[in-house]
């Protein structure tokens, strides 16, 4: 249920309501909007009915059911777009386009320094890359782990870029959380519910990637976990799915993006390296992406593509990927997004 509170109420009739929903068995969570505040009353959908008692306390103006079966997530019960902050320069989910760019895996000191440097130049202000990495085969290259992970510390104090990482296991977090401005789940594990909830838990911001087989309201029930728990810093990433098409590495759902920004606040981009599998199709995708209303990209450059540990075919060389960003610029006006100019 949606709690609607006058726009003019005291602490303690917020207070009021806050404890006698909790009385009733349900977990509150405040939402303040520009005009007024709203509480999500979040549990069981049996006996819900029993909020609807909350229209009598002072400072209530209305109780709403929730429809949709993901809560906090719905713009139902937050109609202002989210904006998180990931430093005091860079906004996810504002008007300015935000670009993610980096290898797909930390190789070496020198791979992610140089890689780092090239994609500032470009204009990407967010850095990525996997220390961590979910691999199909058990044999190939699994990721640097915690010395990648120091790298990309190297990375942010030579740059200033804040930097995002994938976690995979519960166990992680504390050591992920310590190195990371943004923590990433993967594909593979969208559905992994311990993991999210322990995310829920954490102050970080998190970029949820879309299954290769989940449903729009899947993904959505997915982030509804990391919310539910606390962290409503979520950032939602379309990165294609698994259909008959063999000519892709994965069909890239572009129709997600204006359906997500319809359904929920949270912000949405687009990874177009892993949509398409081919380092040609990332700049036209990009183009797309921001047609279709992302709210930024993130993209997998490497130095020598050909001797990446993983993803070469589909990461862009430094070159390939300014040339990118300065197409890019225009399709980003375009869209009446901002953009910064790159450094
Ligand atoms: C990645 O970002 O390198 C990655 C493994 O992506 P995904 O989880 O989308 O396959
Ligand atoms: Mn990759």
């Amino acid at each position: 249920m949606i709690i609607v509170m006058k726009a003019k109420t005291s602490p303690e009739e917020l207070q009021e309501v806050l404890d006698t929903i909790k009385e009733l068995g349900y977990q509150p969570h405040i939402i303040y909007g520009t005009e007024r505040t709203v509480i999500g009353a979040v549990g069981s959908e049996r006996g819900k009915d029993k909020l609807l008692a909350l229209e009598t306390l002072p400072g209530v103006e209305k109780v709403v059911p929730i429809l949709q079966p993901y809560k906090l997530a719905s713009r139902e019960v937050k109609q202002d777009k989210t904006i998180i902050r990931i430093n005091d320069k860079v906004l996810i989910g504002g008007d300015e386009i935000v670009v993610i760019a980096g290898p797909c895996s930390i190789e070496s000191e020198q791979q992610i320094i140089e890689t780092a440097a090239a994609v500032k130049e470009a204009g990407a202000t967010v850095l990525r890359g996997g220390a961590f990495k979910p691999r199909t085969s058990p044999y190939s290259f699994q990721g640097l782990e915690e010395e990648g992970l120091v790298l990309l510390d190297k990375a942010r104090q030579v740059t200033g870029l804040p930097v995002v990482t994938e976690i995979m296991n519960p166990g992680d977090i504390d050591l992920i959380s310590r190195h990371a401005d943004i923590l990433q789940v993967g594909a593979r594990n969208v559905q992994n519910f311990a993991l999210l909830k322990t995310l829920g838990k954490c102050t970080k911001p998190v970029l949820l990637k879309r299954g290769m087989m989940t449903t729009i309201e899947e993904f959505l029930m997915s982030a509804e976990y990391i919310l539910s728990e606390g962290n409503m810093q979520v950032i939602l990433c379309e990165r294609g799915i698994r259909t008959f098409e063999t000519a892709t590495r994965n069909t890239l759902d572009l129709s997600a993006v204006p359906l997500l920004k319809e359904r929920t606040h949270l912000p949405v981009i687009v990874d177009p390296s892993h949509g398409t599998g081919h380092w040609k199709l990332v700049a036209p995708m990009s183009f797309a992406a921001i047609a279709a209303g992302a709210d930024g990209l993130m993209i997998e450059v490497h130095p020598h593509p050909d001797h990446a540990q993983s993803d070469g075919i589909q990461s862009l060389k430094p070159d390939k990927f300014f040339e990118m960003m300065r197409r890019l610029e225009l399709f980003v006006k375009a869209a009446g997004r901002s953009w910064r100019a790159a450094s």
